[in-house]
Order: structure tokens, then C-alpha cells, then sequence
């Protein structure tokens, strides 16, 4: 058993112009298709060979001397959710149970959309920033590099990349439009709604 790169759900032009098909080339096809490679290249002839990739990443966490795995293998499930969350004609006002949620929460739509992009601004450096379940409580939070809240028992609902390689091609340095326009563009709320399951 291997780690395999799961298909992106829509085209490579599918999300543009917030993210253009040439960075969904560089970071799907390139950044994401590496960590899957190097991920397979650390695990192969180890007891983790026969693992799952959510196995991996908790048995790798533990372990500083499998840091190189652990980086790898959280980079490969960030990114594989990270597509998920995105859609053409995405984003704004949330649809279904969410919306009720985020509104117990942060009171309005416009104040979570403020703090999911303030969350991104703020993470120094590479990282994550991510919409959570701790327990029943909704949570932004966000995670340096490759770390991954499955490896601290959160349950994902959503996260956006904010790497420079995630916006450098369509955005520079401008790493608050990118998270702007991804909220305000792609949010897919039914893979939101799903993950509430
Ligand atoms: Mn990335």
C-alpha cells in the first residue's frame, strides 16, 4: 500500500481568476504531488507502509525523530482538504447548519469572515488557518507549517492554505486579498455541512 495524490474535485481552471490554473498547476501538481512522493519514499520497507495516511500522521506526531514523515504526511491531508473546501462560484454567506452555528459564534457572517482572514494574516511565516470542531465548541485557529489539528484531536471543517506558494503566482505579497477573495469566492459550505456530520 501506498499514499496516493487523490484527484482534484474540478478542473484546473475551475476556481479561477481567484486562484489561476497556472498556481492550481504549481501547487496540485507540483507542491502537493511532492509531499505525496516524499511521504512514500520515508514510509516504504516501515511498519507504516501498511498504515493509513491519518495513521501515519498520529503515530508521526509522537515521535520527533519521524518528523521528516509527520511533515510530509500532514502536508498530503492538509492540501487533499484543503481542495475540498474550495468551489467555483463558492463562498460568502453560508448555507445549511453551518450558518446557524457561525452566527451562535461570532454573531454575524461578516465578523467570522473578519476572523477566518485575520487567523491567516496573523499565522507568522507558513502555515494554516482553519475553521474547527473542539468537541461542540466552533473554533478558528490556525497551525504553522505542516501541522494539522487531526494531530491535537480537532475535527476539521474547513481550512485555507496561506503558504506563499498557495497565492505568490496570482497575488505576490499580498497574502489578504488572497484570503479575501477565496472567502468571499470558493468556500464550498456543503463540504462545510458534511464534515459537521
Ligand atoms: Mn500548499
Amino acid at each position: 500500500m501506498s499514499i496516493s495524490l487523490p484527484e482534484l474535485p474540478y478542473g484546473k481552471d475551475a476556481l479561477a481568476p481567484i486562484i489561476s490554473a497556472n498556481t492550481l498547476d504549481f501547487h496540485y501538481g507540483k507542491h502537493h504531488k511532492a509531499y505525496v512522493d516524499n511521504l512514500n519514499k520515508l514510509i516504504a520497507g516501515t511498519d507504516l507502509e501498511q498504515k493509513s495516511l491519518e495513521e501515519i500522521i498520529k503515530i508521526a506526531v509522537k515521535d520527533s525523530a519521524k518528523a521528516g514523515i509527520f511533515n510530509n504526511a500532514a502536508q498530503v491531508w492538509n492540501h487533499s482538504f484543503y481542495w475540498q473546501g474550495l468551489k467555483k462560484a463558492g463562498g460568502g454567506t453560508p448555507t445549511g447548519t453551518i450558518a446557524a452555528k457561525i452566527n451562535a459564534v461570532w454573531g454575524t457572517y461578516d465578523k467570522f469572515a473578519e476572523e477566518l482572514k485575520n487567523a491567516g494574516m496573523t499565522q507568522f511565516g507558513s502555515g494554516w488557518a482553519w475553521l474547527v470542531l473542539d468537541g461542540d465548541q466552533l473554533k478558528i485557529t490556525k497551525t504553522a507549517n505542516a501541522d494539522t489539528p487531526i494531530a491535537h484531536g480537532l475535527k476539521p471543517l474547513l481550512t485555507l492554505d496561506v503558504w506563499e506558494h498557495a497565492y505568490y503566482l496570482d497575488y505576490q505579497n499580498r497574502r489578504p486579498d488572497y484570503l479575501a477573495a477565496v472567502i468571499q469566492n470558493l468556500i464550498n459550505w456543503d463540504f462545510v455541512n458534511a464534515n459537521l456530520g
